[in-house]
């Protein structure tokens, strides 16, 4: 069982990922500069969760087996339990700045834990009793699990079963008499590089023809024919040899995503979930998304705090925090973060309980949170940008402030207010460049799903009816 960061890096060591990066097989991921700031984010669900102060949000009670459980790897039991999660990741989210990538499969095992109850009471399945037993394994040995649901879709105007190369979408190429083979891909998958095992799931509703798609299972990483492409991200190879131009050098800038590819992977029955039930593909979409959308103002928001509070810092250390202006954009920004985060605390306190007995956020709020957030993180970067000058985009190397023919010309040139030495403002300049920059933008625009599939949610579940009969009733219409 994993406790402690030194057991978690010790199991990646021996699970022998294959991962590549840069063209190039990774021979130990917990040393590469590339991938360690990810798993350090991951860690620190680890180490907090050992700190009692911190014990009641990120652990749990498990309602299998009754023991503490880390909260990543826990069924919501009531609305207390949606409440804590969105606090619980603002607060981990203090402390790494970014994303720590556990979510994922937090909001996959929820949403299979609902739908597979639904699909056996449909069809008489045993996939609910699997997946329970999988589940308890999931939580005895406090795996990190990537919930794995974005394909790479191909041509996205026709379906999975209309695309020139079928494997576009995740597929069951093979039934056996043991389980199933599966062929295919997951695109963007957060923390995968990192973690245990993925949890495998449809990408989208589908419809008759589409029944190899319609599958669920839960596949070990380093099973054989998994391949793991780690993704590029801004400014990356800044890990690689220093400290203060990585901005934020313990963590990473996002959540590590790489595309895993499935390339003849053989997953026994008892690791299947769903295979071929395509009426209930779009459900467990829609409810792995919601829980997912849920989250957005929780980690967002921490993250937000984290920029507010460089943004701050870096006027004090330029003279300008007691600028009206700056404490008004400083103002703004806690007003849009807060608003963010109340998304996510008012569709957790307005869940309800599914009939598995695992409750759910509100999905129209959960979905208004993440489209909240895919507007609000851009406008809170905006106001950095604005704060800290046009100093990020333009700030040497870290290299010139040491070097010893030019570093004495860099510390007389870009010093701020006395008292505070260059290298600390470079260093704070530097973190707000992360945090607003290139990847760590986009994340907040297509984590979780785009802005259009939030509106999508709005038409199937906004009610817009009923908004119409109100209308007509005020305006004395009666036809
Ligand atoms: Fe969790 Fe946020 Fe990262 Fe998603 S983006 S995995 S919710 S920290």
């Amino acid at each position: 069982m994993i406790t402690t960061k030194e057991d978690y890096l010790e199991s990646l060591r021996t699970l022998g990922l294959k991962v590549y990066y840069k063209g190039a097989l990774v021979s130990d991921i917990t040393s590469h500069p590339g991938i360690l700031p990810h798993i350090n984010a991951a860690a620190k669900t680890y180490e907090m969760a050992l700190q009692p102060e911190y014990e009641d949000l990120l652990t749990a009670r498990s309602h299998l087996s009754g023991k503490r459980i880390s909260r990543f790897t826990h069924i919501h039991q009531n609305i207390d339990d949606l409440i804590k999660k969105v606090q619980m990741l603002r607060l981990i989210a203090h402390e790494t700045g970014s994303c720590f990538q556990r979510c994922v499969g937090f909001d996959g095992i929820n949403a299979v834990y609902m739908t597979t109850y639904d699909i056996d009471q449909r069809y008489g399945t045993d996939y609910h009793a699997r997946f329970v037993r999988y589940l308890r394994y999931l939580q005895d040995e406090n795996f990190i699990l990537v919930g794995g649901m974005t394909d790479p879709k191909g041509d996205r105007s026709k379906s999975p079963s209309e695309q020139a190369d079928p494997d576009l979408f995740t597929r069951v190429v093979e039934r056996r008499a043991e389980g199933i083979v599966l062929r295919g891909a997951k695109a963007h998958q957060t923390g995968a590089a990192n973690s245990h095992e993925i949890l495998v799931m449809p990408t989208q509703a589908l419809r008759p023809g589409d029944e190899p798609y319609a599958v669920t299972c839960a596949v070990p990483l380093n099973a054989k024919g998994v391949v793991l492409i780690f993704g590029r991200q801004t400014n990356e190879e800044r890990k690689f040899d220093s400290r203060i131009d990585a901005g934020n050098p313990e963590y990473g800038m996002v959540g590590g995503e790489a595309l895993v590819i499935f390339d003849d992977v053989f997953v026994p029955w008892e690791r299947v979930f769903m295979c071929g039930e395509i009426d209930f593909a779009g459900i467990l979409v829609e409810r792995f998304a919601t829980m997912h959308r849920q989250n957005y103002g929780g980690c967002k928001g921490g993250v937000a705090d984290v920029l507010i509070g460089a943004c701050a810092l870096a006027a004090e250390y330029q003279g300008t925090l007691r600028a009206s202006h700056i404490r008004d954009k400083l103002a703004e920004m806690m007003h849009l973060a807060e608003t963010i985060y109340a998304g996510s605390i008012a569709c957790s306190a307005m869940g309800y309980k599914t009939p598995s007995g695992a409750y759910y956020p509100d999905p129209v709020l959960a979905n208004c949170t993440k489209h909240n957030v895919s507007r609000h993180i851009y406008e809170i970067a905006r106001l950095a940008h604005d704060i800290a000058g046009g100093i990020i985009a333009t700030l040497p190397y870290e290299q010139d402030l040491r070097s010893t023919e030019i570093g004495r010309l860099v510390e007389k040139y870009l010093a701020g207010v006395a008292g505070v030495s260059t290298e600390n403002r470079i260093k704070v300049l530097r973190l707000i460049e992360t945090m607003t920059g290139g990847t760590a933008l986009v994340e907040s625009m297509h984590g979780a799903g785009s802005p259009q599939a939030q509106k999508v949610m709005y038409q199937r579940l906004g009610k817009l009816d009923m908004k119409i009969r109100m209308a007509k009733k005020l305006a004395g219409i009666n036809d």
